[in-house]
């Protein structure tokens, strides 16, 4: 706690925040399966990565399994927002599944770019984390043509059977900036690298790292509301720091680190792409339960993305 002689702590709310068009219809599509088929619906993995909405809907009647091959057969999957690997489908298929696919479209741009290089026979560079599921996913479309790689270090020394067949392809939810380094130290090994006309990393990804690095300059603490597997919360805590505030993930208000908020006048305050907006709420009222406070949002908050819903949920 801090003083009243301190004067109000201010909130810098940076814009935009919280969830993204990719995250708003897989949650659709989930809600909209409930209601169509009724519960139980299986989700494969969690929907999006965040704790809040996955509780959310089991309430409701979803239930979250790792693989297809738990289902009842015949029973109504839903496949989640950061897609999947060909042989998943198939799985699917197997047991005779109803399927509604939430995949973000945007990931499935990714898949497509890495499907139409690979069957040119280049070796597909992707730039990301191999344990993470959308890369997983990814690296499933054509696994004998695809090779990881996290960082500019990694670029460095990967290894291609023929480097004048090469292209890369990104996960969406990367540091901008670290991904944009990777991707020029892979150009100038390989300078027949082909790649996509704009970048994998997605709008919601780069706006809100934007939107977080404004905030982050003039804030002494940054808070990120996210899940811990949430990738792009993650790089939202890692591009806060980069801009030279102490940032910290957290799921919700009751997480709050009330020792690192002694001391800081300014809090700013994002969220990633998977975290509902209602959690945003609830922790700026948490902290003007604990003095007094004047908010203020900067940045761009607009974005008019939107994604039509699956058409097994449009068209029963
Ligand atoms: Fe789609 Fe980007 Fe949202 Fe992921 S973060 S679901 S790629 S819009």
């Amino acid at each position: 706690a801090w003083s009243a002689a301190a004067g109000e702590r201010e909130v810098l709310l940076a814009a935009p925040r919280s969830f993204c068009a990719g995250v708003e219809r897989a949650i659709e599509t989930v809600e909209r399966a409930l209601e169509q088929f009724g519960a139980p619906v299986y989700v494969r993995r969690q929907i999006v990565h965040n704790r809040h909405v996955v509780a959310g809907l089991e309430r409701r009647g979803a239930i979250f399994v790792e693989e297809a091959d738990e289902v009842p057969d015949r029973s109504v999957l839903v496949l989640a927002a950061h897609g999947v690997a060909p042989a998943v489908r198939a799985q699917a298929a197997e047991r005779h599944l109803r399927v509604v696919d939430a995949t973000c479209p945007l990931v499935a741009k990714v898949h497509q770019e890495v499907r139409r290089y690979a069957a040119d026979d280049n070796t597909v560079v992707l730039i990301g984390h191999a344990d993470h599921e959308e890369v997983v996913g990814t690296i499933g479309e054509a696994p004998d043509h695809v090779l990881v790689v996290s960082d500019p270090a990694e670029a460095e020394t990967v290894d291609v059977p023929d480097p004048s067949r090469v292209a890369y392809a990104m996960q969406t939810t990367l540091a901008v900036e670290e991904a944009a380094e990777t991707a020029a130290v892979l150009r100038q090994r390989f300078p027949a690298l082909k790649g996509p006309r704009t970048d994998d990393i997605c709008y919601a990804t780069s706006n809100r790292q934007a939107g977080v690095r404004a905030i982050a300059r003039r804030s002494d603490l940054v808070i990120v509301l996210g899940s811990q597997n949430s990738s792009n919360s993650r790089r939202l805590v890692e591009v806060a720091e980069a801009a030279g505030a102490p940032a910290v993930l957290v799921d919700d208000a009751g997480e709050l680190p009330l020792d690192r908020l002694a001391g800081a006048g300014t809090i700013g305050i994002t969220a990633g792409a998977s975290a509902p907006p209602t959690l945003v709420d609830d922790l700026v009222r948490c902290l003007s339960g604990l003095g007094p406070l004047t908010v203020t949002e900067t940045g761009e908050p607009t974005e008019d993305v939107r994604f039509v819903l699956p058409k097994e949920v449009t068209h029963p």
